[in-house]
């Protein structure tokens, strides 16, 4: 049975490209999308979907303007521009996290809450960022303003928390650049822990707000266990995680392995990494705050040589330092877990065209129902010569 998208908002937001096509069809052009590009490479096994793929996203973001009334009103830049498309329901988004943000928006006037306009830089209130654990119900609200200093606070969440008490926690974050990235390096914590918590392959992870953490949880475990499955650990190894955010790959893998080193760039990320190493109980992790290319080199310097480089990039993918390193490291096995399909093919062009390694195979996993992307893992093996 197929399942068919109705979003009345589709053709003005942008955000997903695919609505327009029942749920197989988009599992079949991602397929061969994934066939053509890693035809020269290996084999791409099926694409591990949904089975029920709406509501899926735990972040949402929400841009604020106001209509031409002035009133406040929340929704998404249209595709390419900076206008404002309202968006009350999303097909995508985790629909509690749409609740609040209808909340929030009905809460601005009334503490004469300024919305930020971008063009005179005036204002208050830029974006809502919603984070929402799956598994643990919990729920972080991120208000990014131009100014910490937060007239009216304590009214404002005791209001928010009123209408909504399954808030576990708010953050206020000050951007007050002239940007379009949305959250700044400073912030407050309003309301509770400051962080949020999931749960992903029977492990706990904490989540702070400018941490990475998969958007889509429920298929997060499905690209885990694929890509821990392909790391064919026995217990001796040692695995790097590369690009490894909180931590949550490595972690979830480190019962398999003998030793665990995971590197990471956001500081932010390296701290909930160290304490969901604790948390979790285990012993074998140490995680370090460095340039995953810098990282590898310096290790290559050293002679450290793990056993499975598990790696996953950024869209924009890896870079000549850090494949560089890997090569002449040589481990035996490489993970490449990818949401970039361009940038994986080129990067397994890198490790390949000399011989030294061999894909064996690709899976991709619809982590991103009804928009374009593509996850895939990628496994590798070093060619015995
Ligand atoms: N494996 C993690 C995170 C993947 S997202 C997970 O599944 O949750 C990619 C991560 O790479 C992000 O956390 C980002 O902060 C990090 N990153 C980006 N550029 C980096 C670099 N040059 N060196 C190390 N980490 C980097």
């Amino acid at each position: 049975m197929s399942i068919y998208f109705k979003c009345p908002v589709a053709a003005r937001c942008g955000g997903c490209q695919m609505t327009k096509l029942p749920y197989q069809e988009q599992l079949r052009v991602k397929q061969r999308r994934m066939e053509e590009l890693l035809r020269p490479f290996c084999p791409v096994e099926p694409i591990r979907g949904m089975s029920s793929p709406l509501h899926y996203r735990n972040k949402v973001h929400a841009v604020l303007s106001v209509d031409k009334s002035g009133r406040p009103i929340s929704g998404v830049y249209a595709a390419g521009t900076h206008r404002v498309v309202p968006v009350k329901h999303c097909l995508i988004e985790d629909q509690r996290a749409d609740q609040i943000i209808r909340s929030i928006v009905e809460l601005l006037p009334k503490f004469r809450l300024r919305i930020y306009n971008e063009y005179t830089h005036r204002g208050f209130l830029r974006h809502i960022v919603i984070r929402t654990g799956q598994f643990t119900g919990q729920i972080m609200v991120v208000l990014v303003t131009t100014s910490l200093e937060f007239p009216g606070k304590k009214e404002f969440v005791q209001a928010l928390v009123q209408l909504h008490p399954e808030i576990t926690t708010i953050v206020v974050n000050e951007n007050n650049r002239q940007t379009s990235v949305v959250l700044g390096n400073r912030e407050n914590v309003l309301y509770g822990s400051g962080y949020m918590e999931d749960e992903l392959c029977g492990k706990r992870f904490r989540i702070s707000p400018r941490s990475f953490y998969q958007v889509n949880a429920q298929q997060a475990e499905v690209l885990y266990e694929t890509a821990i499955d392909l790391m064919g650990l026995t217990g001796k190894e040692t695995l790097l995680d590369a690009y490894c955010g909180t931590g949550t790959i490595g972690l979830c893998a480190s019962d398999k392995a003998a030793r665990l080193i995971g590197v990471e760039l956001n500081a932010d990320a390296v701290k909930d990494a160290r304490i969901n190493a604790e948390a979790n109980q285990v012993h074998n992790a140490s995680f370090y705050c460095d340039d995953a290319g810098r990282f590898m080199t310096r290790m290559a310097r050293e002679g450290h040589v793990p056993d499975v480089v598990c790696m996953d990039p950024p869209r924009s993918g890896s870079d000549v330092p850090f494949l560089t390193a890997v090569k002449s490291l040589a481990p035996k096995k490489i993970v490449y877990v990818s949401c970039g399909p361009d940038t994986l093919a080129r990067d397994l062009d890198f490790l390949c065209r000399d011989g030294q390694y061999k894909v064996l195979t690709a899976v991709p996993v619809d982590m991103f129902p009804c928009t374009e992307h593509i996850e895939t893992v990628v496994s590798l093996s070093r060619v015995s010569r």
